[in-house]
């Protein structure tokens, strides 16, 4: 029998009314010949109730506790499914992740899998059962103890399967109709991607848009799992939503594919460091240990002269999430009291955010940046940062214009037209 994976997000299992609407998705795949192994959310808000239920009872709260109660959704949602999928008269039943069983490490609130067995569910099968619904976002330790795998895991909970599996394709039903070329809040010519690659994909995962768990992508392209991102609120056939695919699987890809920005940025600036070897190091080792996520780094030649200092200096520019930067400048203070590094000054930004345009295009297409710093450019926006990788090219730029930055890229890289 072919196999298909269909996840159903938190939306779209919030009530009864929607948990009988997906199953009737499943139905369907069910009449089309398919076994469906069905990955379903908590219903949404509960998550957040859990975790609220947990930080009200204890502050320094014992992770594996905090799994065992934040688990819970899913399996509510997963019976509930069974349940209504036997009123259809599809045979049906729910597994929790200890049933099946999928195995992870013991890094509770963050597990990553180990394996997930085949044999209970395939002998399920079998004996004539057509689908397996599985409560996302949980599974077991060696320790014996429920894990859960972050926040928004059932996406990844549905990739795995689909990889172990060999299913044909993994559906995520979701409240959207897929990815879009950029976020359709900030520009309203925003259009909806057919398909999409992997590697595109995950830099616009990364990069703030927040479809589907960046980790789900990284599975999905490791193991070729083609992942369709589609609307379990609308009537969907199988040309519906965005399919996430092998780059071998797009005809023509046009050179940029979407825009993303992230809002929450900061730049920092390390004035007249010395230009010697080991200074990077000696930055950026303590940044790390303080756990700062470094992401765009820049270094240029001090506008100021020597300052301080007696030999050759230059300046280190670097962003980080604005919400550590109070981090990242204890780490730099106390790496400079210890006589790691020295420097005149710390400048932080905090107004500043990251507009990238992302496309496998670029690989083979020259010019990109100049046609992006041209649009730019026209409409005043001043370029702070500037960061590249091969499919991708970011800018940090004041925050003010960051919506002005989409809209305007969107534009000259012709987005809305397929
Ligand atoms: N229910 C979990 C969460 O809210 C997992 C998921 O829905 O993907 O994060
Ligand atoms: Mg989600």
């Amino acid at each position: 029998m072919p196999l298909l994976v269909m996840k159903f997000g938190g939306t779209s299992v919030a009530d009864l009314s929607r948990i009988e609407n997906a199953a009737k998705k499943v139905q369907a795949e069910v009449a089309r010949g398919y076994d469906v192994i069905v990955i379903v959310s908590a219903m949404s808000g509960e998550t957040n109730r859990m975790v609220g239920y947990v930080e009200g009872t204890s502050k320094l709260y014992d992770a594996r506790e905090y799994d065992a109660v934040v688990s819970s959704g899913e399996n509510v949602t997963a019976g509930l499914m069974a349940l209504r999928l036997q009123e259809m008269d599809i045979p049906a039943r729910s597994w929790q992740g200890w049933q099946v069983p999928i195995n992870t490490t013991s890094a509770h609130g963050s597990a990553r899998f180990i394996d997930i067995p085949r044999a209970n569910i395939d002998a399920k099968f079998a004996e004539g059962f057509k689908v397996a619904v599985v409560a996302g976002f949980q599974g077991i330790s060696a320790e014996g103890r429920i894990t859960t795998l972050g926040r928004g895991g059932s996406d990844t909970t549905a990739v795995a399967f689909a990889a172990a599996f060999g299913a044909e394709r993994c559906d995520i039903y979701t409240d959207v109709d897929g990815v879009y070329t950029t976020d359709p809040r900030i520009a309203s010519k925003a259009r909806k991607l057919d398909r999409i690659a992997f590697e595109e994909m995950l830099e616009l995962a990364s990069l703030g848009a927040k479809v589907l768990q960046t980790r789900s992508v990284e599975l999905a392209m490791r193991y070729k799992v083609r992942l369709r991102v589609l609307s379990s609120f609308e009537d969907t056939d199988e040309n519906s939503g965005t399919l996430v695919c092998d780059e071998d699987e797009i005809m023509e890809s046009k050179v940029v594919s979407g825009v993303a920005y992230s809002r929450d940025e900061a730049k920092m600036t390390l004035v007249t460091v010395e230009d010697r070897p080991g200074v990077a190091s000696a930055i950026f080792g303590p940044l790390a240990e303080a756990g700062v996520n470094v992401d765009m780094i820049v270094q240029n030649i001090s506008e100021k002269n020597y300052g301080s200092h007696t030999g050759a200096v230059t300046d280190m520019t670097f962003s980080v999430p604005v919400n550590q930067v109070d981090r990242a400048q204890k780490a730099m203070e106390d790496a400079r009291a210890a006589g790691i590094i020295k420097y005149d000054e710390l400048i932080s930004d905090t107004d500043v955010a990251k507009v990238s345009v992302v496309g496998i295009g670029m690989r083979s297409q020259v010019g990109v940046a100049a046609k992006m710093f041209n649009a730019l450019a026209a409409e005043n926006i001043n370029i702070k940062v500037i960061a590249t990788s091969e499919i991708k090219i970011s800018v940090l730029i004041d925050r003010k214009y960051m919506e002005l930055a989409v809209q305007a890229l969107h534009d000259c890289f012709d987005l809305d037209k397929a």
